[in-house]
């Protein structure tokens, strides 16, 4: 989609760190990170938020989480633990409007009991 960050990201046109990549899925690093290991989990097809994801086509999710397991494993976060978090709207805090997993993980995260 035209004026997505994400999208440019995507395509190319903007710079990013990217660590991943399939058919369906890309990852790249967070420009701000909030933890040691930040990174974003994007399914290539432009939606806005997840329920729009899953709302027009729930097997992204599955995309999505499969590219996670496959970047945790390959770079082991799995044996110390990470943390997936998407954020909707204004109360959660979300500033990127294409559907996106926060994956968190490098250091003991705090927050959620923790
Ligand atoms: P949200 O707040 O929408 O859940 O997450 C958006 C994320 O995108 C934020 O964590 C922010 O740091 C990150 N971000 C914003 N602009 C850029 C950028 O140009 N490149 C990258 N790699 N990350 C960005
Ligand atoms: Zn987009």
């Amino acid at each position: 989609m035209e004026d997505c960050l994400f999208c440019k990201i995507h395509k190319g046109e903007i710079p990013s760190t990217r660590v991943y990549e399939d058919e369906n899925v890309i990852a790249f690093r967070d420009l701000y990170p909030q933890a040691k290991e930040h990174i974003l989990f994007i399914h290539k097809r432009h939606t806005k938020n997840v329920n729009e994801l899953v709302a027009t086509d729930p097997s992204e999710l599955s995309d999505v989480f499969l590219a996670i397991k496959k970047y945790t494993e390959d770079s082991k976060l799995t044996e110390t633990g990470f943390r997936v978090v998407t954020n909707f709207g204004p109360d959660g805090g979300q500033t990127v409007f294409h559907t996106h997993f926060h994956l968190l993980g490098g250091q003991k995260l705090k927050g959620f009991g923790a």
